[in-house]
C-alpha cells in the first residue's frame, strides 16, 4: 500500500494551490457577494489544464488522472466553492464526451472545453419533477428525418447560461420502458429553441450559475446522439459515479478552509485572559474535525484511485460522497462556533463556507440516494 502522492499529483496540487492563493482567495468573498460568474478565473483554470485533469493530452487535457483531479478540486474549493462546482461539471462533461462520444464528437467538443474556448459545459439531467429519480424524466426526443427534436424542461442546471455544450438526457421511447428508453444528446449553447430560465437565488454557491432550461422543438442532427440509442441512463449513472468523487473533494476543500481559519482564529482570540485555543471545549471539536476530514480524504482518494486504475468504484464513490459531505457539514458548523458571533457575519469567510457546504449533501445524488447505492451493494 502506497499513500504517497506521485510527482505529477504533487505538481498539480502545488500549481493549483499557488493559483488559488494568488488569484481566487483574494476575490472569493466579492464573487459571493456580487454573484459574479468567475469567467476570467475559469479561463485561467483552463490554461492550467484544470478543465480536463483526467482527459488525454490529445484532447487538450492534463492526463494527470483522477487522484490529481480530486486534489485539484480540493484546492479550488478551498478558495471558492462556486468556481469549484463549475470546474467539476465541466470536467465531468468533458469526460462523458471523451468516453462515450464518437471520434467526431470528441474532437469537436472536448478540446473546446479543455482549452476554455467554451467557458463551461453543462450536465442537464434533473427536471422539475425528476431529481433523485431521473428515470421519471419527461423531456422527450423524437426522430424527424435526419434530426432529433427535443422538448421539455430541465431544472438546476449548473452553468446553463454560459455553457458551450450541454449533455442532455431525454426520453426516446415509451414511458413504460422506464430507464431503458432514455438517450443522451449533445446540444450546443445557443441552439434555437433552447431557452435559459431565471437564475436561482441560492443560499450558497452564489457565484455559480444555476438555471432552468426549456427545450422547445430544439432540433439537433442525428450525429448529436451520444452513445447508444436508449442507452443514455447508464451514461448518466456512470458519469454521476465519477462526479461524486468531485463533490466529495469539493466538500473537503470547503471544510479544510474552514478548519484552517478556525485554528488561526482560536489561537488569536482571547477570552478569560488566554487564547480560546487553550480551552478543551475548543480543542476537542478541532481534533474531531481534523480526524473526520482525514477519514473523508482517505475515502475520497481511494475512490479516485479505484476509478483511475480501472476498477469498480461506484460504492466507494458513494461512500466518499456521503461521508465527506456530512463530515464537512459538521466541521464547518463547529468552525463557525469557534468564531462565536464573528462566525455569524460576513466579515469572516466561515459564514460563506457554512452556506456553500450545505449543497454537497444534495447534488449529484442526495445523502439518502448515496445510502441507497451503498446498501444495494452491501445487500447484493
Ligand atoms: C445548486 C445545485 C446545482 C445543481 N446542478 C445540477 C446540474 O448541473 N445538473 C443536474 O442535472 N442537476 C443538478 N442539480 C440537481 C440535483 O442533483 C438534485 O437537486 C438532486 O438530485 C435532488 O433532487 P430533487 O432536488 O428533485 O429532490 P428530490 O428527489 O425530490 O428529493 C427530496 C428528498 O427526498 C429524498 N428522497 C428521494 N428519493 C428517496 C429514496 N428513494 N429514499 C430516501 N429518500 C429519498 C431526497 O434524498 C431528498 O431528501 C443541482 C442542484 C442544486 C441545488
Amino acid at each position: 500500500m502506497e499513500l504517497e502522492l506521485t510527482e505529477t499529483q504533487s505538481l498539480i496540487q502545488k500549481t493549483t494551490r499557488e493559483f488559488v492563493d494568488r488569484a481566487i482567495l483574494p476575490v472569493a468573498a466579492e464573487l459571493d457577494r456580487s454573484e459574479r460568474f468567475p469567467k476570467e478565473i475559469l479561463a485561467e483554470l483552463a490554461k492550467l489544464g484544470l478543465m480536463g485533469v483526467n482527459l488525454p493530452v490529445s484532447l487538450g487535457g492534463a492526463e494527470a488522472g483522477v487522484v490529481a483531479y480530486s486534489l485539484a478540486m480540493m484546492e479550488v474549493a478551498r478558495g471558492c466553492a462556486s468556481t469549484a462546482v463549475t470546474m467539476a461539471v465541466t470536467n465531468m462533461v468533458g469526460e462523458v464526451i471523451a468516453k462515450f462520444g464518437t471520434e467526431e464528437q470528441r474532437s469537436r467538443y472536448v478540446p473546446r472545453l479543455t482549452s476554455g474556448e467554451y467557458v463551461a459545459g453543462s450536465f442537464a439531467l434533473s427536471e422539475p419533477e425528476a431529481g433523485s429519480d431521473p428515470g421519471g424524466m419527461r423531456t422527450t426526443a423524437r426522430q424527424d428525418g435526419d434530426s432529433w427534436v427535443i422538448d421539455g424542461q430541465k431544472q438546476w442546471i449548473t452553468s446553463g447560461s454560459h455553457a458551450g455544450v450541454f449533455v442532455v438526457w431525454a426520453r426516446t421511447g415509451d414511458v413504460a420502458a422506464g430507464t431503458k428508453a432514455i438517450s443522451c444528446f449533445l446540444v450546443e449553447g445557443g441552439t434555437p429553441g433552447l431557452k435559459v430560465g431565471k437564475k436561482e437565488d441560492k443560499m450558497g454557491l452564489r457565484a455559480s450559475d444555476t438555471v432552468s432550461l426549456t427545450f422547445e422543438g430544439v432540433r439537433v442532427p442525428a450525429s448529436a446522439l451520444l452513445g447508444q440509442l436508449n442507452g443514455g441512463f447508464k451514461i448518466a449513472m456512470m458519469a454521476l459515479d465519477g462526479g461524486r468523487i468531485g463533490i466529495a473533494s469539493q466538500a473537503l476543500g470547503i471544510a479544510g478552509a474552514a478548519l484552517d481559519e478556525a485554528v488561526a482564529y482560536a489561537k488569536d482570540r482571547k477570552q478569560f485572559g488566554q487564547p480560546i485555543s487553550a480551552f478543551q471545549g475548543i480543542q476537542w471539536p478541532l481534533a474531531d474535525s481534523k480526524t473526520e476530514l482525514d477519514a473523508a480524504r482517505l475515502l475520497t482518494l481511494r475512490a479516485a484511485w479505484l476509478k483511475e486504475s480501472g476498477q469498480p468504484f461506484s460504492k466507494e464513490a458513494a461512500m466518499a460522497k456521503v461521508y465527506a459531505s456530512e463530515a464537512a457539514g459538521r466541521v464547518v458548523d463547529r468552525c463557525l462556533q469557534v468564531h462565536g458571533g464573528y462566525g455569524f457575519v460576513k466579515e469572516f469567510p466561515v459564514e460563506r463556507h457554512y452556506r456553500d457546504v450545505r449543497v454537497t449533501r444534495i447534488y449529484e445524488g442526495t445523502s439518502e440516494i448515496q445510502r441507497v447505492v451503498i446498501a444495494r451493494s452491501v445487500l447484493r
